[in-house]
């Protein structure tokens, strides 16, 4: 290393540093501005939490072989619950596409989807995320008409009335 370099070196470090001591933003206020156009939103440490819980799907099919309400959904805009976990919630910008999908997957049991699930994918609380997270990318709620949440439970229940 040469002394040039050294001193190059100490310079910006020394500059990093009184930066960091004299500036007033946060560190949420500096992740919006270097995310937001790139439509990423912070975490809360409960949604960090939740996150591995989401990822474990190992494409057995099981989920798609019980569902339980394809008669009630639109085949192009549900192939089957799988596809959640699987795919669509890999892309955390992309959250505000998918409240059509969830919609569709709550006039389903969603709890029946968790117990046969060898994965315990944790389908009513992926689904309660994937609409906050939506939400905050300015996407309407995925309930459809004639659905009620239960807040006690995470689960929607159907009514066909
Ligand atoms: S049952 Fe679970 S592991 Fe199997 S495809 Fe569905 S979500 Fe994935």
């Amino acid at each position: 290393m040469t002394l040039g370099s050294l001193v190059r070196l100490g310079y910006f470090f020394f500059r990093q540093l009184l930066r960091r001591v004299t500036s007033r933003k946060s560190g949420l206020l500096q992740f919006g501005e270097n995310y937001d156009a790139d439509r990423l939103r912070p975490m809360t440490s409960e949604d960090r939490a939740q996150l591995p819980s989401f990822s474990g799907c190992i494409a057995c099919g099981m989920c798609d072989a019980v569902f339980d309400a394809y008669d009630r959904t639109a085949r192009g805009e549900f192939r089957g619950p799988s596809d959640l976990p699987l795919a669509y919630t890999r892309n955390l910008p992309d959250y505000d596409a998918l409240p059509t999908f969830v919609k569709h997957l709550r006039k389903g049991d969603l709890e029946a989807l968790e117990r046969v699930c060898p994965a315990r994918i944790p389908f009513r609380r992926l689904a309660v995320f994937v609409d906050r997270r939506a939400a905050e990318l300015g996407a309407a709620p995925s309930l459809a008409a004639g659905q009620v949440i239960d807040p006690a439970r995470g689960r929607d229940k159907h009514d066909p009335g």
